[in-house]
């Protein structure tokens, strides 16, 4: 795999990036209490905010998925990639 920013769990040729957060470690305020400090989740939104910046900036698509999403709703985060490929070989089509 290319060496992307962040380490993407997966990589799409030819931008398309997607990582699964686990809710724990990114501060998920769903499935955590979003009144208990924590430094290593504030740790990892700022880490996040600045790589997601960084990604597209390069023009990365660049999706993101909770873990409970893709527990849960599997369907809904297949559909959202499906859309971004097609989406990108539309644009591939017309060369955006
Ligand atoms: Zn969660």
């Amino acid at each position: 795999m290319k060496n992307i920013k962040g380490r993407p769990d997966i990589f799409i040729e030819p931008n398309i990036v997607i990582f699964s957060d686990g809710c724990w470690w990114h501060g998920c305020e769903k499935c955590y209490n979003r009144n208990k400090f924590n430094i290593r989740q504030l740790k990892s939104k700022i880490r996040d905010i600045f790589i997601i910046a960084k990604l597209i900036e390069n023009d990365y698509k660049v999706l993101r998925f909770w873990e409970h999403d893709i527990n849960n709703n599997f369907e809904e985060v297949l559909d959202e990639i499906i859309f971004a490929i097609n989406e990108r070989k539309i644009k591939d089509k017309i060369g955006v």
